[in-house]
């Protein structure tokens, strides 16, 4: 279908290399379009690479740094020319209770969950504004509910939903549609250390979401495509659950 055809655009997908960024950059490749992924580890990187097909490359930065984060989006550009899809997936937790963070550990969640995907909204703006484009920032249910062991991770990510709101009432006379995808609880790296690190979650999890499973990266691909593509062209500020009824179950 033309509405959800990604041919001839090009996507930077943050994180894209594992877990729910590989997910969405599939989803993205899929429906046609050139794919940029980035994250710190190279053997993961080249290993999502090939797991993308011809049309995808990867750039290896520490985007916690505000010169990663530039550096990123420029080899996105320099790669492939131009840049219409920005996926701010790259995310980290460290879990414990609240009185027990020290400010190193607030600041490194702060940093890589919500002030470098500012930064790389910004860095990516100029040439997202040349035709038109789309950002997809990814939320988490702590964007809307709390956690006894997240307390910076919900500040960061209940922040991206506003942040979302603002970029998105800023630039849609540029035509660049800005949302939010807030994913339940998905199977991946990041949350096989929050299972072994917090008792009894699997079993809550399964319990509260109506689906009764754990969704998987490509669960996340459908969301992508359809932020990403002209099909969503008057969809813009939201944040969207993918999370198999988990925020709809009181
Ligand atoms: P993973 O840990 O599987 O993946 C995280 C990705 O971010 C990796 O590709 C990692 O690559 C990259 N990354 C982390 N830190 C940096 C950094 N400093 N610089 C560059 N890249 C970095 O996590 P998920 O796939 O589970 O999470 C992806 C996003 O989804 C995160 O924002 C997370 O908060 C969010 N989310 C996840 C949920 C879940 O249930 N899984 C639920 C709600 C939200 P590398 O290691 O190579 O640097």
């Amino acid at each position: 279908m033309a509405a959800f055809d990604l041919t001839g655009k090009v996507a930077l997908v943050t994180g894209g290399n594992g877990g729910i960024g590989l997910g969405m950059a599939k989803g993205l490749a899929e429906a046609g379009a050139t794919v940029m992924v980035a994250g710190r580890d190279a053997d993961k990187n080249r290993q999502a690479v090939k797991a993308l097909g011809a049309n995808a490359d990867a750039v290896a930065a520490d985007m916690a740094e505000e010169a990663g984060v530039k550096a990123v989006v420029a080899a996105a550009v320099q790669k492939f020319g131009r840049l219409d899809i920005l996926v701010n997936n790259a995310g980290i937790n460290i879990r414990k209770p609240p009185q027990d963070y020290v400010m190193e550990e607030w600041h490194r969640v702060m940093n890589i969950n919500l002030t470098s995907l500012f930064v790389c909204c910004q860095a990516a703006y100029p040439h997202l504004k040349t035709r038109g484009g789309k950002i997809i920032n990814i939320g988490s249910m702590m964007s809307i509910f709390g956690a006894s062991f997240a307390a910076p991770y919900g500040a960061s990510k209940g922040g991206v939903v506003q942040l979302t709101k603002s970029l998105a009432s800023a630039w849609a006379g540029d035509n660049i549609q800005v949302n939010a995808v807030l994913p339940g609880w998905i199977d991946t790296e990041l949350t096989k250390g929050a299972r072994e690190q917090v008792s009894g979650l699997n079993e809550k999890v399964l319990a509260r979401t109506p689906a009764a499973r754990w969704g998987t990266p490509e669960d996340m691909a459908g969301i992508a495509v359809f932020l990403a593509s002209p099909a969503s062209d008057f969809i813009t500020g939201t944040a969207i659950p993918v999370d198999g009824g988990y925020s709809a179950q009181g």
